[in-house]
């Protein structure tokens, strides 16, 4: 049995992780590979992600305005 949380092998009659001190979770093959697949996830890079996509949002917005601030001027 791996530990959910930090992955560290839990031997029989542990009911909690050596490494990380996570209760450990009894859980069926599919499941676990569920919660391998979240943990693996990357939440960072998701969440990096989202800022380039804001950072390229907020500069078409501003340079729009400078368009239409430049083309009122003309
Ligand atoms: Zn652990």
């Amino acid at each position: 049995m791996y530990c959910i949380n930090c992955g560290t092998f839990i031997k029989e009659g542990h009911s909690y992780c050596t490494n990380c001190g996570r209760k450990r979770v009894d859980i069926k093959p599919l499941e676990k590979e569920i919660v391998i697949e979240k943990i693996i996830e990357k939440p960072y890079e998701k969440k990096a992600s989202d800022k380039v996509i804001y950072i390229l949002v907020s500069v078409t917005i501003i340079i729009s305005i400078f368009l239409i601030i430049i083309a009122n001027s003309i």
